[in-house]
């Protein structure tokens, strides 16, 4: 065939066939990994581009075999948090440990969920991940697992607030939360009819508001810790013993939301409230998130009595909201585990990150400097974590971020920081040879 006939010139017409491109061995071999739609989709948006002149039709052949290589099924990746900051929202809150990572392999196929292998018969679901949570939490006298903490609170105030007429759950002005993204507790109460009484003033709420605001129509107390936030100066508001005070004058339930799922004090985050003390305060229920301060998966907790719990556990809510396999599993193995990544970043000893971000400094001629590392959105709102970070020009961040591994450092004033609490030490040597990919100007 000619190459300078009219018809073969256009170098549309040497853009390889999508059965062509089938046929290459490396599809062929991806076909293992990815659906056939997908193969095809990758094949046909190659080909379009070549078409529109985007690409050689001579490059389309290595970008197919580079564009089914590269492809994973799911697209989500990992990432090295380097920013400090522990419960990092858009990193996905608690990293898990691995023996929560185990659990949730062991769970992906077939297991004994709701089957006694002992008798063949049915059984409870979710009744270890409960043990376990009992077992961290003897003041509660049960326990009931969801698929996370706004889905435990909606629960609670939906289920024990119950009352003539619309029943309302009365709740401080200085604890109306927005929890991020738009989403605000107090929609979330109302959202299932509930009606909310807001007593008291953004800085200062008094044990006689709460009273004051007491009728019959009254379903709960609730208390909700602001985790995100905090009000100083001049401020007051009524403890948990005291409403459970006020709540047992009135036979009204006393519901806390402690946010973040500490079961008990730590002496890093001395005033992060707990479960345990809610608990032995009189809360009737506690809720708290699984993923954030307790180090597992996403869930929600409600741990308390065992009349509240049984009403909790019966409302068809309880249903639309529970715990998968993948929870319950995550959830048993972190609690029956030795320690969580969370924990272990919270408590890390500031000599050996010094002596680890030194390290990799010197390595790239760089500086180790004093950096405060975050609880995040898990609780501590505004506590300092006294770290170091390794300081290194603002241009690093987006090869870092882009790169592989990837890896998310700290950007502030025109600063790249790199603050290793939350990288595994595991991971120094390769977090060290990408920043001399990009200090070489490799990638
Ligand atoms: C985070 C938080 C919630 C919401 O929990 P999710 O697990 O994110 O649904 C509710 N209440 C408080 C006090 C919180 O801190």
């Amino acid at each position: 065939m000619s190459s300078d006939s009219p018809a073969t010139s256009d170098p549309r017409r040497a853009i390889p066939s999508t059965d062509r491109l089938l046929a290459l061995p490396e599809v062929v071999a991806a076909g293992q990994r990815l659906a056939a739609q997908v193969i095809r989709r990758l094949i046909t948006d190659i080909q379009a581009a070549a078409r529109r002149g985007e690409l050689p039709p001579d490059a389309v052949v290595p970008r197919v075999i580079e564009a089914v290589q590269t492809t994973q099924p799911s697209e989500l990746s990992a990432v090295l948090n380097a920013t400090g900051v522990i419960i990092h929202t858009n990193l996905g809150r608690a990293p898990l440990s691995d023996a929560a990572r185990n659990a949730l392999l062991a769970a992906a196929g077939y297991v004994d969920l709701e089957l006694d292998l002992d008798d063949g018969k049915r059984s409870k679901r979710g009744t270890w991940a409960k043990a376990a949570l009992l077992a961290q939490a003897p003041d509660a006298d049960d326990a009931l697992i969801v698929n996370n903490g706004a889905a435990a609170l909606s629960l609670a105030t939906t289920g024990l607030a119950v009352a003539q007429g619309t029943p309302e759950v009365v709740l401080s002005r200085g604890e109306l939360v927005e929890i991020g993204a738009g989403f605000r507790l107090p929609d979330l109460i109302t959202s299932t009819g509930t009606r909310l009484a807001e007593v008291g003033t953004t800085n200062r709420t008094t044990l006689d508001d709460y009273r004051g605001a007491v009728t019959e129509t009254t379903g709960a107390l609730l208390k909700v810790h602001p985790s995100n936030y905090w009000i100083g100066g001049f401020n007051s508001s009524v403890t948990t013993k005291q409403l459970a005070t006020l709540a047992a004058e009135q036979a009204l339930p006393l519901i806390v939301d402690v946010g973040s799922g500490l079961f008990e004090s730590d002496s890093v985050l001395p005033d992060e409230p707990t479960i345990g003390q809610a608990l032995r305060d009189g809360a009737d229920v506690v809720i708290a998130s699984g993923d954030k301060l307790l180090g597992g998966p996403q869930a929600g907790l409600l741990l308390g009595s065992r009349t509240a719990l049984q009403k909790l556990a019966a409302h068809p809510l309880a249903r639309a909201f529970r715990a998968d396999k993948f929870t319950l599993a995550a959830l048993e193995a972190t609690l029956n585990a030795p320690s969580t990544p969370v924990y272990d970043a919270l408590h890390a000893d500031g000599d050996e990150l010094y002596a680890r971000s030194r390290r990799i400094a010197e390595a790239l001629d760089a500086q180790v400097v004093a950096h405060e590392g975050r609880v995040g959105g898990g609780g501590g709102a505004g506590v300092p974590i006294a770290g170091w970070a390794v300081r290194l020009p603002e241009h690093f961040a987006h090869p870092l971020r882009t790169g592989s591994p990837a890896i998310l450092p700290r950007v502030a004033a025109g600063r790249c920081l790199l603050d290793l609490r939350c990288v595994p030490a595991a991971e120094d040597e390769r977090v060290l040879q990408r920043l001399r990919q990009i200090a070489e100007g490799v990638a």
